[in-house]
C-alpha cells in the first residue's frame, strides 16, 4: 500500500515493504500537510538499537497537529522497524547495517528494500532532511549535528548551517562524508541533510530523550515549518572539526579503560585510554594516545575490545 503524502492534516501510515517471503510491515510514518510552506523529513532508528533518538520523534509525533505545521512534516520514527522490534543495530534477516546501504535495492535484502523506500519513496517528498542517530549500547557521545551539503541541493548551504545552529546543541562537527548514508546519498541526490548523534550506552540516561526532542523543535520552528515557540534552554554550538587522526582506535585486543571523561581537552600524545590483554601476566597494559588535540566527544561504553575497535573520539576546535 502506497503512502499518501497528500493526505490533509496528521495521518499516521503503515508503511509495508515487498519482499521475496511476502509483504513485510515495517513499522507506521506520520505525515502531517497544512498548506504551502517548507517540507522536511525527520526520521530515527536507522539503527535498531538507539532508542533515544527513536523515542524523541515518537514525542514531536504525538504534539503535532495539523495547525502547529507550515508545510508538509513527515516523521519517521523507526526507519529500520525490524531491527527496532528486535532489540538490534541491524535487522536479524539480513544483519545488514542499513547505513551503508543507501541509496537501497528494491530488488535486494529487505534492509536494502526498505532503504529503497526511504531513498526513493519519501525522500523526495522533503527538501530537507533530519536523520537522529544515539550511540546505542556501544558508544556514549555528546550531542552533535553535521550536515551534507551538494550543489544540487534546494536548500542553501548557509541556511542548513543556521538550522544545525538552531538546535542549540554543544557541538557542531565538520566530518567526511560516506555516500552509504541516508544523510551521504540525500545530499548528493539534492536533499541537504543533518545528522544527530550523542547519548547512547545500554540504559537511557536522564534528559537523554529530552536533548533530542527539544533541539528538533528549536531547529523546526527555526526553519519555519512548525509553529511555536521553541523551548528554552540549549547552548551556542563549539564547531569542531573530526578527521580519521581525531579516532582513537585499538591496536590489540583486550579490557578497555578510559584515561580521559567526555569532555576533556586532551593534547598530541595524551594517554587516553589503556588497553589491558585478557588474562595477561606479561608486561604493561597496551597505551592508546591522542593523535590531535581536541575536545573528547564519544567514547566507547563495553569493556571489551577487538583489534581495530574505535574507542572514541575528539574534535579539534575551530
Ligand atoms: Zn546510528
Amino acid at each position: 500500500m502506497a503512502i499518501d503524502f497528500e493526505k490533509a492534516g496528521k495521518s499516521i501510515q503503515d508503511i509495508v515493504i515487498d519482499t521475496d517471503a511476502g509483504p513485510l510491515f515495517a513499522g507506521r510514518l506520520c505525515v502531517v500537510n497544512n498548506g504551502p510552506g517548507s517540507r522536511v523529513l525527520v526520521v530515527a532508528g536507522i539503527h535498531g538499537d538507539e532508542y533515544e533518538a527513536q523515542l524523541a520523534l515518537h514525542r514531536l509525533v504525538a504534539r503535532l497537529d495539523a495547525d502547529s505545521v507550515r508545510g508538509r512534516l513527515i516523521v519517521v520514527p523507526e526507519a529500520n522497524f525490524p531491527a527496532s522490534a528486535n532489540g538490534t543495530r541491524c535487522a536479524p534477516s539480513d544483519g545488514a547495517n542499513m547505513n551503508r546501504t543507501f541509496p537501497g535495492d528494491r530488488a535486494g535484502t529487505p534492509t536494502e528494500r526498505l532503504a529503497a523506500f526511504l531513498f526513493h519513496d519519501v525522500l523526495p517528498e522533503a527538501d530537507l532532511l533530519i536523520d537522529v542517530h544515539s550511540g546505542g549500547p556501544g558508544y556514549k557521545g555528546e550531542a552533535i549535528a553535521f550536515a551534507f551539503h551538494g550543489p544540487a541541493c534546494r536548500v542553501p548551504e548557509a541556511e542548513v548551517v543556521r538550522m544545525m545552529e538552531a538546535f542549540s546543541l554543544p557541538y557542531i562537527t565538520w566530518q567526511d562524508g560516506i555516500a552509504s548514508t541516508f544523510v551521504g546519498a540525500a545530499a548528493a541526490a539534492g536533499t541537504a541533510a543533518i545528522e544527530l548523534e550523542g547519548a547512547g550506552t545500554t540504559l537511557i540516561e536522564e534528559g537523554n530523550v529530552d536533548v533530542f526532542a527539544d533541539a528538533l523543535l528549536r531547529g523546526l520552528v527555526h526553519f519555519g515549518v512548525l509553529a511555536g515557540d521553541p523551548p528554552a534552554g540549549g547552548t551556542v554550538s563549539r564547531h569542531l572539526d573530526v578527521r580519521p587522526e581525531n579516532m582513537f582506535e585499538a591496536d590489540v585486543p583486550g579490557l578497555l579503560e578510559h584515561r580521559v571523561r567526555m569532555g576533556q581537552r586532551v593534547e598530541t600524545g595524551d594517554l587516553v585510554a589503556v588497553i589491558h590483554p585478557f588474562g595477561g601476566f606479561d608486561g604493561p597494559p597496551h597505551r592508546v594516545e591522542a593523535r590531535a588535540p581536541g575536545i573528547v566527544i564519544s567514547q566507547r561504553s563495553l569493556l571489551r575490545v577487538a583489534s581495530g575497535d574505535c574507542l572514541g573520539n575528539t574534535g579539534t576546535p575551530r
